[in-house]
């Protein structure tokens, strides 16, 4: 599959729930509606949307959400898409909270994942409850560690938050090389409504690493994951950080991913609004090629790029739709 503007898409990010077990100030708001359960396709459907998107050249899935791990039996599609890698499929990935890791670790292992990543903006108990709004560190970690002796590889994923864990970051570069992880920093993207003042949070990673830069020896890697993440070595440690800043440098150029949601929706792009319903071709019949179609028909219309910026004046989210349905 290749995009108007040449980019071939072999990168697909699967949404399977838009709940959470966690409320985190950036991402949700504390009261949030979720979508009516009626409306979500089931495994099965997603299963079937993914079989496509693989027959079509995608060649690496990443399940996120919410939260993917609290989605009843989402093992099965786990195991369903595991068994797809060396089929066409080159990898399954999962972003996560971690918070299930302790119950699931060996079983994404066992489906053949090999990655995964987990997010984690603080190792203050404290400060972790309240960005998550009630979440608990120890149950996080707990996980984290679980899935490390279950012998999956962990990147952790950190939104740095302007007063919130500025402070913090060089003592996470440090735990992150203490335990084998790579560290992925990430800019607060102005998506949906929070309770809170996106200005207030938001932190240029610029700045961040140039702080960085005066305890750690960083050098650039071409190292790539197919992800919009641009990584440095960290001398002392061995790991590596990468930062994603869709906000100080738009990494549109080299996109290779398009997005589906728990309902069937597809995204082309993780700041623009337009989508294309795959439910309907779906249902619509038993064989596939009308969903192909659609998803061909919708390849055609991925936009150049994404225009995050914080509205300072209006304090209005780029987009109105939460990070959490269409998966970050
Ligand atoms: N619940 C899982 C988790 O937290 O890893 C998966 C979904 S979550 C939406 C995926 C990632 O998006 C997390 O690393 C989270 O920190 C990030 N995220 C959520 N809202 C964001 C925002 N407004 N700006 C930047 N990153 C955001
Ligand atoms: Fe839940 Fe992930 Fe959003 Fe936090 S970032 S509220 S864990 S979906």
């Amino acid at each position: 599959m290749r995009d108007p503007f040449g980019r071939e898409i072999t990168y697909l990010r699967v949404s399977v729930t838009d709940r959470c077990d966690l409320r985190c100030v950036y991402c949700m708001a504390e009261e949030m509606t979720f979508l009516p359960k009626a409306e979500l396709l089931t495994l099965e459907e997603l299963e079937r949307v993914s079989a496509a998107f693989i027959r079509l050249g995608v060649r690496k899935i990443r399940l996120t959400g919410g939260e993917p791990l609290v989605r009843r039996d989402v093992m099965r599609l786990v195991r369903g898409l595991g068994a797809r890698i060396g089929h066409g499929l080159d990898e399954l990935t999962v972003t996560t909270n971690g918070s299930q890791l302790t119950r699931f670790a060996g079983d994404l292992a066992a489906a053949g994942v090999r990655r995964i990543n987990v997010s984690l903006d603080t190792l203050d108990p404290a400060k972790f409850t309240a960005i998550t709004r009630w979440g608990r560190i120890e149950k996080t970690l707990d996980g984290i560690f679980a899935a490390k002796a279950a012998g999956l590889a962990i990147k952790i994923n950190a939104v740095a938050l302007k007063g919130v864990n500025e402070d913090e970051l060089d003592r996470m570069v440090a735990w992150c090389g203490e335990h084998g992880f790579d560290l992925c920093l990430i800019e607060t993207m102005p998506m949906g409504d929070i309770d809170g003042d996106r200005t207030d949070q938001y932190l240029p990673l610029s700045i961040v690493r140039a702080r960085l830069a005066k305890s750690w020896t960083l050098t650039e890697t071409d190292y790539a994951t197919g992800g919009p993440a641009r990584y440095v070595n960290v001398g002392e440690t061995g790991q590596r950080i990468g930062f994603i800043t869709p906000m100080t440098h738009n990494f549109c150029e080299s996109c290779n991913r398009v997005r589906l949601t728990c309902t069937g929706t597809m995204y082309m792009c993780l700041g623009q609004d337009d989508a294309a319903d795959l439910r309907t071709p779906l249902r619509a019949s038993g064989d596939d090629a009308a969903l192909e179609a659609a998803i061909l028909e919708a390849i055609e219309r991925k936009p150049k790029g994404h225009d995050f910026v914080i509205d300072r004046r209006r304090n209005r989210p780029a987009v109105a739709r939460h990070m959490s349905l269409t998966g970050g």
